[in-house]
């Protein structure tokens, strides 16, 4: 269901909101991404709302609207919770209903228009909040590029290790630090192990990195002990939405044997407030594959359909502004442009393989897809490949360089996907600044 075409794609479709039929935005009808939000100082409760155009669609509201039907009002007033979380739960024939009643009454003509525009808020007039009550928070690694570039730095003599290509590998990490696009966070403060040193280091961390992610978010979960199949893995999500996770290299370096990280990527990752539905993004599935010289996917996390079209050709880029550029008003750098495409599990891939041993994952929760390194080194989705480990820092166009984080610097992640023939789908902006260590005192 979520792999086929049908009329909300369609590419003709125009709003009654003007905004949205505007070439080059993110948010045009056929998109209709979700998020959590509310009118900026006003203190009301955080409700469910549609992106259209610079607008939003107010979910709380439209749920009184009494030109949708009883069905559709329903699925509405699920989305009038603070959390996106019970709109997940209602599973992907509820998700596709919605979608199809919001394409409908947002058209051009729609009867609706008269009712939901008093339904919409401007963008630029809105906080928003984590989309989801996020249960469990799982990442995985699933460029190939990334855990070889990486591992190139930890072992230069044995990169990437022999479980890559058979295992989607991941660990579980914290739900709790997740924060929504445009916060500001501290430069995280720890133990560090400098090369050559007899004992460790304690102090803010002099190797703050990002990693450019997505983050999938699960709508229906399954019942512990009852694994779900590939074949219908990709039912059990909800949506894509852009995460960084940024990331201490120098406290992961010396903390991360024998568990994996822990401390280094615990103190804050950023969700941008949009998900976009995988129906949103059918028009761009591509196939996925395998160089034939890599071991094939063992049978459960393959299918036909997955082969056809499990992968995802969305763009990604990477912009860095620092605190100078901003007060001389010049434009963010662009540090990395990639694309989801080159990933080496698919995500109906990672549903299967997470939940193969009976474990059961629940409405809301996530799962990073790891740092989203391309094949070249402009394609590096974060410092520590960008620069060699720091060694070749990033020149900036205004003169500055980066070997790694400094306070102050804002980096903004942004995705959209594009072809002739399909409406542009945007993921809006995944955005966060560092701000100077806190003053830490010891006894
Ligand atoms: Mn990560």
């Amino acid at each position: 269901m979520m792999h086929t075409l049908n009329e909300t794609h369609d590419l003709q479709l125009r709003s009654w909101v003007a905004s949205a039929n505007t070439v080059g935005t993110d948010f045009p009808i056929q998109n209709l991404p979700f998020a959590v939000f509310r009118r900026r100082n006003t203190g009301e409760p955080f409700r469910c709302g549609v992106a259209i155009g610079d607008q939003i669609l107010d979910l709380r509201l439209a749920a009184e609207v009494p030109s949708f039907s009883e069905d559709i009002r329903k699925l509405l007033q699920a989305g009038a919770q603070d959390k996106l979380n019970a709109l997940m739960a209602l599973g992907a024939q509820a998700w596709s209903a919605l979608r199809l009643a919001l394409s409908r009454a947002l058209r051009e003509g729609a009867k609706e228009e008269k009712d939901l525009q008093s339904c919409l808020v401007a963008q630029t007039d809105v906080e928003y909040d984590v989309p989801a009550r996020i249960g469990d928070y799982t990442d995985f690694y699933t460029s190939v590029y990334h855990a070889t570039n990486i591992g190139k730095q930890f072992r230069p003599d044995n990169p990437l290790l022999p479980n890559y290509k058979w295992v989607p590998i991941g660990y579980h990490g914290r739900s709790s630090s997740i924060v929504v696009s445009g916060r500001e966070f501290h430069r995280p403060v720890g133990q560090t192990m400098p090369p050559g040193a007899s004992a460790p280091s304690f102090g803010p961390s002099k190797r703050l990195d990002i990693e450019l992610e997505l983050g999938i978010f699960v709508g229906t979960g399954n019942a512990l002990g009852e694994p779900i199949g590939i074949q219908n893995a990709e039912d059990h999500v909800f949506g894509i939405a852009l995460l960084n996770d940024w990331s201490a290299r120098d406290i992961q370096g010396w903390e991360y044997q024998p568990l994996g990280p822990f401390l280094s990527k615990n103190f804050a990752s950023t969700i941008s407030p949009w998900i976009v539905t995988l129906e949103a993004l059918a028009p761009y599935r591509v196939p996925f594959s395998r160089p034939s010289e890599d071991p094939q996917p063992l049978p459960y996390l393959d299918s036909e359909q997955n082969r056809q079209s499990g992968s995802l050709d969305i763009q990604l880029e990477v912009g860095l502004s620092t605190a100078k550029m901003r007060e001389a008003q010049v434009q963010e750098a662009t540090i990395c442009r990639t694309s989801y495409r080159h990933a080496y599990w698919t995500v109906a891939q990672l549903v299967a393989h997470h939940t193969v041993n009976g474990c059961n994952l629940q409405p809301g929760d996530l799962f990073g897809s790891g740092t989203l390194s391309g094949p070249s080194l402009d394609q590096a989705a974060a410092l520590v490949e960008l620069t060699q480990g720091g060694k070749q820092p990033l020149q900036l166009p205004n003169g500055e360089s980066r070997a790694f984080l400094e306070d102050g610097d804002s980096v903004v992640l942004r995705g959209w996907c594009e072809k002739p023939g399909a409406a542009r789908i945007g993921f809006g902006e995944c955005k966060g600044t560092v701000l100077p260590a806190r003053e830490y005192k010891t006894a």
